[in-house]
């Protein structure tokens, strides 16, 4: 028999003062809960691993305006061998890039004002997971502390200790980012670039993003099977050196670099007795585009009001929090799993000739049009189908396309 926990510290304790973590702090401090929060490192938004884009509906739920650093009204979409792809409309906002240092800092500054504590210099070293409650043990500034919480949140990112320590699995994919912050870049104002090709990006796509101050982020990702042998690092010296590209490289003066992990593919089960996963320690990343903030939102989001019930009496087991949260969770990983099989059917598992003649298609001023009109960052299933189905050239992958959403 488990030893009672007759009166916890916290109703819910959060490892991980991310974007993720303090939205997460934020809507649960706001529904009357009492929140901790973890943070590792010494400040928030350190180390910064990221390109900062945030679309328009992720910004709405923390409306962090001030934390803008441009507003990107499209994408210059460059194939292997050059064609080009304008997708977006002039005058008409995608997405934003914020300072990601400015942003965590401010979203973890609204949960504290909702009234979480956060923790810095804090992490846990072990855990117990009882019928009532879970007993954390915490290294705070080098000290030791024992504290007790209802429920316990991973929200400590791609190599998450929670779901390492609790055994919930793996995310589906691990992509490597790869990016530097440059100025001399010659960018078009209000457009990101990408661009794509095996010896650049294999599968995925580089980008180039304005991120204020006349200066750009340049980066890639990509798997380490795609990589087959090189190294990341490799891929980006052939983007600055493309024979296509590099005069446009050929100023670019690099200020800093970072290379960090995106996983995307949920894992199997984010929830076990009294601990949940959210963000990216449970995968939560786009598969199409790398992006994990948004997704984050959303997965909390869901479930958030029917866990606050749950927490209030206390009633959190393994079997309560799958009544809670499986729907959303397989609705949100079954939507991954679609955009992944129809990103690998149109990009990632084409080689460069095959590549080259989509974006043919892509560039064709119908299909440009049709693009702008069904895609959405936030929603690729729909634009991925629309083509299968629209485009006579790309109707023989219907059946393909077909089967693998059928299994995914
Ligand atoms: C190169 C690159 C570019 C990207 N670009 C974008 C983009 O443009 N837009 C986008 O939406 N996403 C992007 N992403 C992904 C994005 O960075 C993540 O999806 C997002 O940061 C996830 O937020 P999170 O709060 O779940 O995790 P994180 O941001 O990783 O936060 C986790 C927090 O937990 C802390 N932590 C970790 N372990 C512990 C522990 N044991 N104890 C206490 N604290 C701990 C960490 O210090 C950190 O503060 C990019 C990723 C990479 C690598």
């Amino acid at each position: 028999m488990d030893e009672l926990i007759t009166s916890h510290d916290w109703d819910v304790v959060i490892v991980g003062a991310g974007p993720v973590g303090g939205h997460t702090a934020n809507i649960l401090a706001k529904l009357g809960h009492s929140v901790l929060l973890l943070e590792e490192h010494n400040e928030i938004g350190r180390p910064f691993q990221c390109a900062g884009l945030v679309t328009p509906n992720a910004m709405k739920q923390v409306g962090l305006y001030d934390t803008i650093l441009e507003e990107i009204d499209g994408a210059l979409i460059h194939g292997p061998s050059g064609t080009l792809v304008p997708v977006g409309t002039g005058g008409t906002v995608r997405t934003y890039v914020v300072c990601r240092k400015l942003f965590d800092e401010a979203v973890v500054r609204q949960s504290m004002t909702s009234g979480a504590t956060l923790w810095l210099n804090s992490k846990p070293v072990n855990a117990d997971a009882k019928s009532d409650g879970v007993i954390l043990t915490v290294n705070k500034d080098g000290n030791e502390i024992q504290i007790s919480t209802k429920l316990l949140i991973g929200c400590d990112g791609a190599h998450s200790w929670t779901r390492r320590y609790f055994k919930m699995g793996r995310p589906k994919e691990l992509m490597i980012g790869f990016q530097t912050e440059v100025v001399g870049y010659q960018y078009r104002k209000r457009w990101l670039e990408m661009y794509s090709g095996s010896e650049i990006a294999p599968g995925f796509f580089a980008w180039v993003i304005p991120s204020g101050n006349d200066s750009c982020r340049i980066g890639l990702w990509s798997t380490a099977d795609r990589l087959d042998g090189k190294s990341i690092e490799e891929c980006y010296h052939n983007l600055l050196n493309h024979p296509l590209w590099k005069e446009r490289f050929s100023d670019v003066r690099e200020t800093a670099r970072y290379c960090g992990p995106v996983p995307s593919g949920m894992v199997k089960k984010a929830y076990k007795n009294r601990v949940l996963l959210i963000g990216d320690a449970a995968g939560m990343a786009k598969p199409t585009t790398g992006g994990g903030i948004g997704p984050g939102f959303e997965q909390i989001n869901g479930i958030v009001d029917k866990l606050s019930i749950a927490i209030n009496l206390n009633d959190l087991s393994e079997d309560k929090l799958k009544s809670i949260a499986k729907n959303h969770f397989e609705k949100m990983r079954k939507e991954q799993n679609r955009a992944r099989s129809l990103r690998n059917l149109l990009v990632s598992d084409c080689e460069d000739d095959e590549l080259d003649r989509n974006f043919e298609q892509f560039a064709k001023p119908e299909i440009i049009q049709l693009i702008n009109q069904v895609g959405d960052i936030e929603k690729p299933v729909p634009l991925g189908m629309a083509l299968i189905r629209k485009v006579p050239a790309f109707r023989k992958l219907a059946l393909k396309a077909g089967m693998k959403l059928i299994f995914s």
